[in-house]
């Protein structure tokens, strides 16, 4: 019996070759080990392959022991008479696999029954989870043997030592196991403790093999891309660490959809991005809307961005919900929006505080027809009927444009509609114009932006030290042709990519090395937009500064 201490670290970080396992086996009287007691236990440790000591003992399990299990073990009753009882061997145990990872065939039997037996007498637990190679080899090995016995496994490995149903010899040969396990998991990139533990409770076996399309990624900060057999990008993600993100897929994930991503993926892409967390989350998004992946669930959100759009040039314009934008039609554009009721909800505030016409027929310059209820409500100024001509109309529009630009006045006058219905307790009504002043307030805040950003080149650095260089808004990547610039408005297939870069500023210290364009702040209007928004922010807050639901 060896009583070497031994110690290794238990971070998960810690390369294989230099873990301590221990490889225990027992034999019982039974499979209880409420009801059972040990009879037998054997143990080997292992470090690098190489091993390191053994520890063996008989125990007297103070009952007597089932023929079966004697005639299966060759341990009897007349064999452990005069053996030590258990607490006599276990702190002799607990010594020699002080400091070391747990390890057995079918594990949970072994460190449950020890386990059983240490809390009665009064020990702490073994520290798990235990590393089961029955469990490691059907991640490793499957299907390359029919089951996972040990006996299989051992004659799959050639083994020195045949198991025997006896605790020491059933030990070193799942020591023989777990090494041949180990040096095959090298190639399934198992090479970490926590790769290790990792394989003993990954599911999702049938795609488990795929794991080796990680081997070639580096452990680097960047974007990944599933393909499938043709090439066509599946699925598209981001990560701090290239390998350990895509390996996470194959352990244990058992949503259909990932299983359904696994089975089809063949190829495995990695990007890295050496400017970090915020180059990958504008490839990441710019990816996304080009390959438009099946299994990216806003693989295809783009398509449902809208614009509030104002063409100055119709005859007598009105606002309107648009899909597309354009940079050079003359016309004024919000958004874009993340849906269309997004939209809708903006162009309502909007017309609360300009009169401009909300029917959707067609007006030539001299079209009349009979006015609706809006304009008995002095809701619009009514063109239709010829009470406002073409001059006082386009006068209405032209301040409704600027108006976009430098918004106080239209925060100002939306503010005190919401606050106004709130006070003759209109609440509903208040919380509906609550809802159209963030709706307007946020797109004002992000075209303010996206405005900074587009215009020309700039260069930010980060607190990290990322550089980002932007031209047009698109981010420049090294080694890569310039970007198309992104422009304003944005379109929408871009919002993504433009977004990503505005949150990361809002989230990240950023120092502005170059600006071309320099920023229009501060601006009319600038200031009551940081404050309304800030004060929607604000949780339960409510029209006119009462509590949700008070009334
Ligand atoms: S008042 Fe006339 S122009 Fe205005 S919304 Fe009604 S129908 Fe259209």
């Amino acid at each position: 019996m060896l009583l070497e201490p031994l110690q290794c670290t238990l971070a998960d970080g810690v390369k294989l070759s230099e873990v301590t396992f221990v490889v225990v086996d027992l034999e019982t009287t039974g499979g209880s080990p409420t009801d059972h007691a040990i009879t037998e236990i054997g143990a080997v440790t292992y470090r690098g392959g190489e091993r390191l000591s053994a520890f063996q003992s008989l125990v007297d399990p103070r009952q007597p022991i089932p023929p079966y299990v004697a005639h299966l073990t060759g341990i009897d009753d007349l064999l452990v008479t005069g053996a030590p009882e258990i607490h006599h061997v276990l702190p002799s145990f607990l010594e020699f696999a002080r400091g070391a990872i747990f390890v057995g065939h079918n594990a949970s039997f072994d460190f449950g029954f020890l386990n059983a037996n240490l809390l009665r007498l009064d020990y702490d637990p073994l520290e798990g989870p235990p590393i089961c190679t029955a469990r490691l080899a059907r991640r490793v090995v499957w299907p390359d043997v029919p089951n996972v016995r040990l006996a299989t496994l051992a004659r799959y490995f050639r083994t020195r030592t045949i198991p025997v149903h006896r605790a020491l010899a059933d030990a070193e040969a799942t020591a023989e196991v777990l090494n041949g396990l180990i040096e095959l998991g090298g190639r399934l990139g198992i090479t970490s403790l926590g790769d290790l533990r990792e394989a003993c409770t990954a599911r999702g076996r049938p795609n488990f093999g795929k794991i080796r399309l990680a081997d070639l990624l580096p452990r680097s900060p960047g974007v990944y891309l599933f393909e499938d057999r043709s090439g066509r990008v599946l699925y598209v993600g981001k990560a701090v660490d290239l390998r350990a993100r895509v390996r996470s897929y194959f352990y244990g994930d058992e949503r259909k959809k990932v299983q359904d991503l696994l089975g089809a993926v063949q190829h495995v892409r990695g990007i890295p991005t050496p400017n970090g967390e915020a180059e990958a989350l504008v490839l990441e998004a710019r990816l996304i809307a080009r390959h438009e992946p099946p299994f990216n669930a806003h693989g295809k959100r783009w398509r449902r961005y809208a614009y509030v759009k104002i063409d100055p040039a119709e005859a007598w314009p009105r606002l309107k919900v648009v899909r597309t934008a354009s940079a050079d039609d003359g016309c004024s554009y919000l958004g874009p929006f993340s849906s269309s009721a997004g939209a809708r909800q903006a162009k309502d505030a909007i017309e609360d505080v300009f009169r401009i016409r909300r029917c959707t027929r067609s007006m030539g310059v001299r079209t009349r027809f009979a006015p609706c209820a809006l304009a008995d409500m002095g809701r619009c100024l009514a063109p239709c009927d010829g009470r406002t001509g073409s001059e006082g109309y386009g006068e209405l529009v032209g301040t409704l444009v600027s108006a976009l630009g430098e918004p106080a006045d239209l925060l100002a006058k939306l503010e005190a509609r919401m606050d106004g219905l709130a006070a003759h307790e209109r609440f509903e009504e208040a919380a509906l114009a609550r809802d159209r002043l963030r709706s307007v307030a946020g797109s004002l805040r992000r075209l303010r932006i996206d405005r900074w950003l587009t215009a020309g080149r700039l260069i930010l650095r980060g607190a990290a030290g990322e550089r980002l260089e932007l031209i047009g808004g698109a981010l420049a990547r090294g080694g890569e042709p310039a970007p198309e610039p992104i422009g304003s408005p944005v379109p929408r297939e871009r919002a993504d990519e433009l977004a990503a870069i505005r949150s990361w500023i809002s989230r990240h210290p950023t120092r502005v090395e170059l600006c071309e364009v320099p920023p229009s702040e501060p601006v009319d209007g600038g200031a009551a937009l940081a404050r309304i928004l800030s004060a929607l922010r604000e949780s339960g807050r409510t029209p006119g500064g009462r509590p949700k639901g008070g009334r």
